[in-house]
């Protein structure tokens, strides 16, 4: 007799266990629901337990990047550093993981491959690379904007004999690069931290840049027992304010525009957010930088001042600034020393605009010069070459919805939610973060908090109310996305090309993928929705 295993249920399946996943299941067990979470790592920490690369700090304050669902917690921890280093931000995750016994609601090593929903019992299947299934109710996809590599376009690349390394999957043994020919590919915000480190001890470093990045020092520095005791003191209130502002950081800009000020004040407020503030911050400085060229301009002008400053050779100053897209437009980096890299014998800017990169040999990399080619030999190929960000980690996932149409279908001619968080022909499943959600444009945190209490409070209204099934309607969702379309076209993003628009990625559309309008107005619109009975979601018992 073949013995008949029921397949187990709960109300909730929680996909990661990053940050957005560990508050998902927090809230989950304190309204009350059964959870099983879902991580492939051997702990949590999403992003922070992945990304272990010799450099690494976060580009968000660390005062800031951290939770603020918990007043004791906030209490508690002490930062050590302006912006701390990945091992903290890790230890940070696992106290917290500690703290409310948060590892027991997960699986761990444990991938879901394949989520099916079930149009008549309003629930989902979800199975995972152990051969495990269980049913939930809900489904919330915890996993991250940023979490699976693009992949390697490079001809060649599987040729090199010498040692390949990549920034998403560094090794867990310490890297010694002393005396080392070593390359980097890729110069935003990971290949920008790496190289800074990797010049340190490498015999010879060539830094392959196509385009060139933004970046502003971090001043980085020990933060002193008053400056914590200040923060600490008003840590609900600033949060709070934060909370409503265009990138939850929150600088109060002045409500003028980039010429109302003089040149000089301009610049004298420019020097401000350069040496006490996150660069984002320029975003919000004056009111016309987001959509006017012009106003955008005068902040470009007054970076590549700094660029020039910084490094010696005017040649390589003037290939190190961006002059192909607006300010803001791509991802600003914040780094620890990295023009002046530029400074030292041992760093060779190899500039892919003027040499475009033809393909890795057996013993090194290839560029064009004019009619012929120059090769260079190096021992270590270093790819920080980004990520497939926003989609596809999704599409990993085997994710069928309604008529058995899988997300990655669906999505083809480009990712399209309601409020970031549902896509139509996917009831009951919740992105945290997703397409069209503030997300990579904000301090993570306080969007990834704000998008999972809304997630919370839903379920918690769709239980009270006895509602079984969650759907966006098609109406809204398009609504939604040409909005930020719209949004798109009056900003200084209407000419933009990059990852934030899916362009890095060969065959991805280009769509705006976050959401344009800031943080504050999101959560206002969110909010809406949820007082008006959470308008333009189709509810059924
Ligand atoms: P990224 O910003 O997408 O940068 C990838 C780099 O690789 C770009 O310079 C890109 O050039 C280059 N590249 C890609 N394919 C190439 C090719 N075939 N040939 C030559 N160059 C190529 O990726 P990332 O640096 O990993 O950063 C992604 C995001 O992660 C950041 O924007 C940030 O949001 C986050 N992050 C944050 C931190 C932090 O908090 N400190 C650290 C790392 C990452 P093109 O631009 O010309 O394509």
């Amino acid at each position: 007799m073949v013995e008949r295993v029921e397949t187990p249920h709960v109300d909730v399946v929680i996909v990661g266990a990053g940050f957005a996943g560990m508050l998902a299941a927090h809230n989950m067990r304190k309204q009350g629901h059964s959870v099983q979470g879902f991580e492939k790592g051997a702990d949590v920490g999403g992003t922070w337990y992945w990304n272990r690369y010799p450099g690494l700090r976060c580009d968000v304050e660390s005062v800031e990047y951290s939770y603020s669902w918990d007043e004791e917690l906030q209490q508690d921890w002490t930062w050590s550093e302006r912006y701390s280093a990945q091992p903290e931000i890790l230890s940070y995750a696992q106290h917290v993981a500690d703290r409310f016994s948060l590892r027991e609601l997960f699986s761990f090593n444990t991938k879901v491959v394949k989520a099916v929903f079930d149009n008549d019992a309003n629930q989902w299947t979800v199975t995972t690379d152990k051969g495990d299934s269980y049913t939930a109710r809900w489904v919330i996809m915890a996993t991250g904007a940023l979490s699976t590599p693009k992949p390697i376009d490079i001809p060649g690349h599987e040729s090199f004999t010498g040692r390949s390394l990549y920034s998403t999957d560094w090794p867990a043994q310490p890297v010694d690069f002393s005396g080392k020919r070593v390359a980097v590919i890729g110069t935003g915000s990971t290949g920008i931290q790496l190289a800074t480190e990797i010049a340190k001890t490498a015999g010879e470093l060539y830094v392959l840049q196509r385009t060139p990045s933004w970046t502003v020092p971090a001043f980085n520095r020990k933060l002193s027992a008053d400056e914590v005791a200040a923060v600490k003191a008003n840590y609900a209130a600033e949060r709070e304010r934060k909370r409503h502002s265009m990138d939850g950081l929150g600088l109060p800009g002045p409500e003028k525009g980039a010429f109302d000020a003089t040149d000089e004040e301009r610049t004298a407020y420019y020097q401000y957010i350069y040496e006490n503030l996150s660069p984002f911050t320029y975003f919000g400085s004056y009111t016309d930088v987001l959509v006017d060229d012009a106003a955008n301009k005068t902040i470009s002008d007054f970076l590549a001042s700094k660029v020039r400053e910084r490094v010696n050779d005017p040649v390589i100053a003037e290939k190190l600034i961006p002059k192909s897209y607006p300010f803001g437009t791509r991802r600003t980096c914040i780094d620890s020393g990295y023009y002046e890299i530029y400074n030292q014998s041992n760093v060779h800017l190899v500039d892919l605009l003027e040499s475009p990169l033809k393909r890795i040999t057996p013993t090194g990399f290839e560029v064009s010069t004019g009619s012929t080619t120059a090769e260079t030999d190096v021992d270590i190929i270093v790819y920080a070459t980004g990520y497939d960000a926003f989609t596809g980690i999704l599409n990993e996932v085997d994710l069928v919805g309604i008529d058995g149409k899988n997300l990655r279908d669906v999505w083809k001619e480009g990712a399209k939610t309601y409020l970031g968080t549902m896509s139509v022909g996917f009831p009951n499943l919740f992105l945290v973060t997703g397409p069209q959600s503030p997300s990579v444009l904000s301090n993570v945190v306080v969007s990834l908090e704000q998008h999972v209490e809304w997630i919370s409070d839903c379920i918690e209204y769709l239980t009270e109310h006895g509602f079984t099934r969650m759907e966006a309607t098609q109406q809204a969702q398009d609504e939604w996305v040409a909005q930020n379309n719209a949004i798109g076209q009056f900003t200084v993003h209407r000419a933009s090309h990059s990852w934030y628009m899916g362009d890095n990625v060969a065959g991805k559309p280009h769509v705006v993928l976050p959401a344009l309008m800031g943080v504050g107005p999101f959560r206002a619109a969110c909010t809406e929705v949820a007082h008006d009975g959470y308008r333009g979601f189709a509810l059924a018992s």
